[in-house]
């Protein structure tokens, strides 16, 4: 049979998604940069942590995507106030500009409570650029 051997399909796949940590590590870095939000690498967020948990549960069963990703190994940015689909850069960034300015966007991600202050907050989980809003209780839930 002719065509790649199987062994180094598999670790172009391994580059590909390391690749694809590390953008969405600098996606993230600079989405909050540029958002004034906080950028957490980590989890130390117990409420960051929940809907990081929810996301991979939602995930093994086959998150739908915006169609728009690239069927190898890419980033994927999933908007926690509208989980249901896994998005591109540019889809996620159409909710965000849709929510902003109306009530949604001051609706805790972590209780569901509208507040006054919402702490944005961008975390990077694998491959996911991961963007959620605190309010200050779950944002002081360490
Ligand atoms: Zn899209
Ligand atoms: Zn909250």
């Amino acid at each position: 049979m002719r065509g790649v051997p199987v062994s180094a399909r598999r670790s172009a796949y391994a580059d590909q998604a390391r690749a694809a940590v590390a953008e969405a590590e600098q996606i993230a870095a600079r989405a909050a940069a540029r958002a004034g939000a906080e950028w957490r690498p980590g989890l130390e967020n117990a409420t960051a942590a929940r809907l990081v948990r929810e996301l991979n549960g939602r995930a093994m069963f086959g998150l739908p995507t915006c169609g728009h990703l690239p069927a190898s190994p890419g980033v994927g940015w999933w908007v926690a106030w509208s989980p249901e689909l896994m998005r591109c850069g540019r889809c996620a960034r159409d909710v965000l500009v849709a929510t902003r300015g109306t009530s949604e966007d001051n609706r805790c991600d972590g209780c569901g409570r509208l507040v006054g202050l919402i702490h944005p907050a961008i975390l990077q989980g694998g491959a996911v650029v991961i963007t959620l809003g605190l309010c200050s209780d779950c944002e002081a839930d360490r």
